[in-house]
């Protein structure tokens, strides 16, 4: 007996509470760094969220609308012209590590203690 094989999802989504994403024409190269990042660091961003609110992470060259502070994950977003306030982790493509540098660099700028992030041992491994 044949069993044939399922269609894969026209959509995959995944929710990580307190994060906006702007993705527009990204490869699929950032948008494994991006899925990297969250897996991996989304649970020790609740104190940067209780402070700052919304993180938003934008990706790909045709990201048109940037709010303030946005980190802007690789070459191809931080070479848009319409770029001029975000914080620039470059790469083709960065690293999560990079991405999670400057999330702490941003808080330090402002002031915020980072020394109370705790080391998870709930890492998803990555
Ligand atoms: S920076 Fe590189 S990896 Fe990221 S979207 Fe552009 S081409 Fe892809």
């Amino acid at each position: 007996m044949i069993t044939p094989f399922l269609s894969p999802p026209e959509n995959v989504s995944f929710s990580y509470p307190g994060i906006n994403v702007l993705d527009q024409e990204s490869c699929s190269a950032c948008q494994n760094t991006l899925y990297v990042f969250l897996e991996k660091y989304h649970h020790r961003l609740k104190p940067f969220l209780e402070t700052d609110g919304t993180l938003n992470l934008a990706l790909g060259k045709g990201v048109k609308n940037f709010p303030k502070e946005t980190i802007c994950i690789g070459n191809c977003c931080n070479n848009s012209p319409k770029n001029t306030d975000g914080i620039q982790v470059v790469g083709c493509p960065p690293t999560d590590g990079q991405i999670w540098d400057k999330v702490q660099e941003k808080q330090k700028s402002k002031g915020h203690l980072t020394q109370n992030i705790i080391e998870s041992k709930t890492d998803s491994g990555y």
